[in-house]
């Protein structure tokens, strides 16, 4: 085993006569490695994940700058100091190895209970890597180091990277098989055959190439050449990953910037391939640095196209929101303006119709009863959906107010009961009152908006009942502080879309039309909107169409 004596060597290993692939292998994988490394720190600082692949890049171009000068320089002082950061900086290889797939997986930090463990793997290496244990001589004319006890520290280093070999393995394939995103097993695919190429070439090729050498079946270790261009891969895998998948975290443009560099570094090989071998090697690199970087930078151009579209879409569908917002507006005011308008004639309409009808401005001729009756019910019918409208756009206009009090809910729904039994009778149905309270039944409320709710949900029950009976039936649960009040009639029911629409605005069922053909559609939706405000809610149930309904209003009771 011979070492590259031959002359001086200017800037610690630049000597003319060694041979073209100690520094084509050793070079492009250093500088690309750190500025991989670099690039995706200083992209990211506070990011795990790109620090640990600089440190991971850094302890590469250690181990290479150190195997560089222990092959060119013949100054054993230097020799001496150098050959220790081989021991280190691949254990630190193998370790940070381990370190930045877990990381990788997990997406967070390992426990520091594992943080610990790393730390105690690497110690014996760190302790004892300048001390006699590791290297006490040199042996210029074999280039290797000698130890005291050299053999068991060197067995130990080997044996974190054969750990590392066996771990990430594992722990790759075990949240491959766990996971079900299919972009992530991609990612862990590229990632994982990417470091463990990186790894095995590293390892393998090292610690064979000495090996053999030291049993003299080479006659020195140059293969080990080879190994660094798992480094090349790697840091391959790692651009396909940032452009593809943003893992690191990587600007658009620094990729394009990183491709380039690529570029140049790849061709400056040529400056000093003065052998066939080495030019062919080369000008493979560059093909295939090209057709990445070309891949790249075409992905890359891609991105940022769909981008400026999306940017595009989005400027245009937030003008149009805005323009719908405006519209929105105008059309509650709108509504709003003529809903006042509307209001104060209609108001006389049903008050002077009453007032002739009830004979206040003389007696009524029979034939006119009819018609003024008629008028009545629609001046009526039409201040109410005024009404509705009123609510509407004080609600989107989140203008409603209301007026807080205590007051006894059980009592009030009873008279509420008292009051529209006369219209129900009217229409043949029977309005019957129930309770079933443990509490006192008294509520913070408004007590306009709930008798107004309560109101609502009754009258609807008599219009869209042809026949039979219509409960009412108020009770509590103290546990859960509620009060109920349950709805329930005899009437037309409701099929399940009706039921999931019906609180909407201006929805109405199917089948109402056919039972009562004016209605507005927006009852519910003020009921509804009044009950949530006040911290509760209504709900509404049937078991289809024909089989009558139920509405439940719930409120919170204050005990
Ligand atoms: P409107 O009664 O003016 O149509 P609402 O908002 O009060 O508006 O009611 C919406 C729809 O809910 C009604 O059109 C009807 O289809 C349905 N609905 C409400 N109450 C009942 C009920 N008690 N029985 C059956 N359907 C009902």
């Amino acid at each position: 085993m011979i070492c590259y004596l031959y002359n001086e060597p200017s800037l610690l290993f630049f000597i003319n006569d060694a041979p073209d692939l100690l520094y084509y292998s050793h070079i492009p994988a250093t500088i690309l490695a750190l500025l991989v490394g670099i690039f995706v720190l200083l992209n990211s600082k506070n990011n795990l994940l790109n620090k640990l692949l600089f440190f991971l890049a850094l302890s590469f171009s250690v181990w290479t700058t150190a195997n560089l000068i222990l092959w060119t320089n013949i100054h054993v002082d230097i020799l001496l100091f150098t050959w220790p950061f081989l021991a280190v900086s691949s254990s630190l290889i193998s370790i940070l190895s381990i370190y930045f797939i877990y990381v990788f997986i997990n997406k967070q930090d390992v426990s520091s209970k594992l943080k610990l463990s790393f730390l105690s793997l690497l110690l014996p290496v760190l302790l004892f890597a300048h001390t006699n244990l590791n290297v006490s001589g040199f042996n210029i004319t074999d280039c290797d180091a000698f130890g005291f006890e050299g053999i068991y520290y060197k067995a130990y280093y080997i044996a974190l990277g054969i750990l590392a070999l066996i771990w990430i393995p594992i722990i790759v394939v075990r949240s491959y098989i766990k996971s079900t995103d299919l972009q992530f097993k991609k990612q862990l695919r590229l990632i994982g055959v990417g470091i463990q190429s990186f790894l095995l070439s590293f390892f393998t090729a090292t610690s064979v190439a000495s090996y053999l050498a030291g049993i003299g079946y080479f006659e020195d270790s140059s293969l080990e050449f080879y190994g660094l261009f798992g480094m090349i891969i790697f840091m391959i895998f790692i651009g396909i990953i940032i452009v593809n998948f943003k893992t690191f975290k990587v600007g658009l443009l620094a990729t394009q910037a990183l491709t380039v560099a690529l570029l140049i570094l790849t061709a400056s090989q040529y400056t000093y391939a003065t052998t066939k071998i080495t030019v062919i090697l080369t000008t493979i690199s560059l093909l295939f640095t090209a057709l990445i970087g070309y891949l790249l930078i075409k992905s890359v151009k891609s991105e940022v196209e769909q981008r400026k579209k999306i940017q595009v879409l989005a400027n245009d569908l937030e003008k149009a929101n805005e323009r719908l917002r405006q519209m929105d507006k105008l059309k509650s005011e709108f509504v709003s303006i003529a809903s006042h308008q509307l209001r104060s004639p209609i108001t006389a309409i049903s008050g002077y119709a009453s007032l002739i009808n009830e004979g206040s401005y003389g007696e009524v001729p029979d034939k006119m009863r009819d018609p003024i009756s008629r008028i009545v019910e629609s001046a009526r019918m039409m201040a109410s959906s005024i009404e509705d409208y009123l609510n509407v756009s004080r609600i989107e206009a989140g203008n409603m107010k209301f007026t807080y009090s205590d007051f006894n809910l059980v009592d009030e729904t009873e008279h509420i009961c008292d009051d529209l039994r006369p219209e129900a009778l009217q229409r043949g149905l029977v309005l019957l009152f129930r309770k079933r309270i443990d509490s006192k039944g008294i509520v913070n409320a408004d007590i306009g908006k709930v008798q107004q709710i309560i109101h609502n949900l009754i009258n609807n029950s008599i219009k869209y009942t042809p026949k039979g009976a219509i409960t009412v039936y108020v009770h509590d649960d103290i546990k859960i502080k509620k009060l109920y009040i349950d709805i329930m009639d005899t009437g037309i029911g409701m099929n399940s879309e009706t039921l999931h629409s019906i609180f909407q605005k201006f929805e109405r069922g199917d089948s109402a039309n056919s039972v009562n053909v004016k209605g507005t559609g927006l009852g519910l939706y003020v009921a509804l909107k009044m009950a949530e405000a006040m911290k509760g809610t209504i709900s509404a149930h049937s078991e289809g169409e024909g089989k009558g309904s139920r509405f439940t209003i719930e409120l919170p009771l204050a005990l």
